[in-house]
């Protein structure tokens, strides 16, 4: 029985103004998003994402949570099944994608081994995945940006938003039966 690919995905989103934190069920990560909370206002990509629940990652000594926060995500991950949307998380997903910009991903950790010092510590592992933008559309190309001004902005809006989602995922419970 093979898996079927899915058509919608149930997402852990959270705001990247004020951090609130909601469940999501769309098909396509240009659905327009309300935060209920401050109304910060964007198409779903904008907010950091994660399978819900979170995608834990294996990686033979740490397991991790992932979570994304695009610029253009692709739009593809809705059709995708949860390990191909991890793959694409990590940056190991080589089918068809769409758009592209800067993507910050945090990684939050966990130490299984009993006698692991840092059993039960979390460490955030934070990936900017393409670097901030120095580019603008222009027409049908893109255009480097001359204006200072609007390249401290950009930066200046990523800091914030990272600075948020650190704190909110720093706060989210683990999750359950993660090493049973
Ligand atoms: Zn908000």
């Amino acid at each position: 029985m093979s898996q079927t690919r899915r058509t919608k995905l149930e997402l852990l989103l959270i705001c990247p103004e004020c951090g609130h934190e909601f469940t999501w069920t769309g098909d396509d990560f240009e659905d327009w998003i309300k935060c209920e909370k401050c109304g910060n206002q964007d198409e779903a990509w904008f907010f950091w994402h994660s399978l819900n629940p979170p995608a834990i990652v294996n990686d033979g000594f740490v397991k991790y949570e992932l979570f994304s926060l695009g610029d253009h995500y692709t739009n593809d991950a809705p059709q995708l099944s949860p390990i191909r949307f991890v793959e694409q998380l990590l940056g190991r997903y080589s089918g068809p994608v769409h758009g592209g910009g800067p993507y910050l991903w945090i990684y939050r950790m966990w130490f299984p081994q009993p006698d692991n010092p840092n059993n039960g510590h979390i460490e955030y592992k934070v990936v900017m995945h393409e670097g901030l933008s120095g580019y603008a559309p222009w027409g049908d190309t893109l255009v480097p940006v001359q204006d200072s001004q609007v390249i401290k902005d950009r930066f200046e809006k990523i800091v914030k938003s990272l600075i948020v989602g650190v704190k909110a995922v720093r706060s989210l419970p683990k999750p359950k039966n993660l090493y049973p």
